[in-house]
């Protein structure tokens, strides 16, 4: 058996040809920046999600760098977000000079705690990012009423989670922003980098145009400070063709969870919530257990891949820890989470005889 955690190969074999057909139309066509392609698959993502801006950009990191830049983040602003996250989501907020201030998270969901929202708002407070961690939603009602409350932008980072809802709404169109990764492992992964912004927002999408282009919309005048950060072209013609089959993955990904969920229920095992206001999409099938090194090197050896997401929170990062004054138990839900959670593998292509060998292996781990 051939267990991955995210089996990139195996799905690229599944629709082989008509990938391959789009990335040499690109080829042929000599368009290696921007064009149809670009363009139609922001279109294809604006009719997906039903919003209407969708802005192409290099990657998730630079997603949530053009929309801290869009609301004019800097220094001596803060922006507020989780501790248990990947560290792009803090990083951006750290290089545009302002302070990342950290809410710890609801134990059973591993998000945001919408409950301890208020009390980190300062006068200094210039936006909140939830996440929506491991592709469920983060409690979105409780955290847009508070940011409403003190007039504060939300951008939403859903690198994890294109696909998953909050009540009957998508993921991606509850924020005045929406940061998305394609990063080849994300549920809907690219060849590559590569990423998006999304927005209702009419003037915050046209400033998100502007900055991803070098602060232009004329070319060669500058009228604000930006960078480059363009969708390549042959990533979207990837990405065209593959988000055509993104529910029917991300039905399968769910399929997979709960079988997991069921064969794991009578184990010391603490298996993913679902909070009755997510669809959660398992970019990561994540549990909880007491001796986590011990697991996941019983199952290395039976040859079944696992990783740790994330096993430092970001409060303790060596780059972030001294320059803002975090200390060891000052998030103590996401530091004891980050000791505790192990990912198994989670893909559209498992097969059920890979995940009956993988609950065989975990269930003779604790007999
Ligand atoms: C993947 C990820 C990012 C960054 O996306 P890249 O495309 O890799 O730059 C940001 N935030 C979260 C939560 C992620 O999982």
């Amino acid at each position: 058996m051939n267990i991955q955690m995210v089996d990139v190969r195996r799905q690229y074999q599944k629709y082989k040809e008509e990938i391959d057909r789009a990335v040499l139309r690109v080829m042929e066509s000599g368009q290696f920046i921007n064009g149809p392609d670009v363009w139609g698959f922001a279109e294809d993502i604006q009719r997906y999600l039903g919003i209407k801006h969708a802005i192409p950009c290099a990657s998730g990191t630079d997603a949530l760098q053009l929309a801290l830049m869009a609301l004019e983040v800097g220094p001596g602003d803060e922006v507020i977000t989780t501790p248990f996250t990947f560290v792009a989501t803090a990083e951006t907020i750290a290089l545009l000079g302002a302070r990342p201030v950290y809410v710890d998270i609801d134990p059973q969901t591993y998000n945001l705690d919408a409950a301890r929202l208020e009390e980190a708002i300062s006068s200094r407070t210039k936006a909140i990012i939830p996440v929506h961690l491991y592709g469920q939603a983060a409690d979105m009602d409780a955290i847009l009423e508070v940011a409403r409350r003190h007039n504060l932008p939300v951008i939403e980072d859903a690198a994890q989670a294109l696909g998953g809802h909050y009540k009957d709404k998508p993921l991606c169109t509850l924020g005045d922003l929406a940061c998305i990764s394609f990063f080849p492992s994300k549920n809907l992964g690219a060849f590559g980098d590569a990423g998006m912004v999304t927005t209702n927002n009419d003037a915050l999408a046209e400033k998100v145009r502007m900055i991803a282009n070098h602060g232009s919309r004329v070319r060669y005048r500058h009228e604000i400070l930006g960078v480059n950060s363009r969708l390549d072209t042959i990533q979207a013609a990837v990405l065209r063709v593959k988000l055509k089959h993104l529910d029917e993955w991300n039905n399968q990904r769910r399929r997979c969870a709960h079988y997991y969920s069921a064969g794991l229920k009578d184990l010391e095992v603490v298996t993913p919530v679902e909070a009755d206001y997510a669809r959660h999409i398992y970019h990561q099938y994540t549990v909880q257990v007491e001796n986590r090194d011990a697991l996941q090197k019983h199952l290395q050896e039976a040859g079944i891949p696992s990783a740790i997401h994330y096993p430092i929170p970001l409060h303790l990062q060596p780059a972030f820890r001294d320059s803002y004054g975090y200390r060891e138990g000052d998030f103590p839900i996401a530091e004891r989470s980050a000791a505790r959670v192990i990912s198994l593998p989670m893909h559209p292509d498992l097969t059920r005889q890979e995940q009956d060998y993988i609950l065989e292996a975990i269930h003779k781990f604790y007999h």
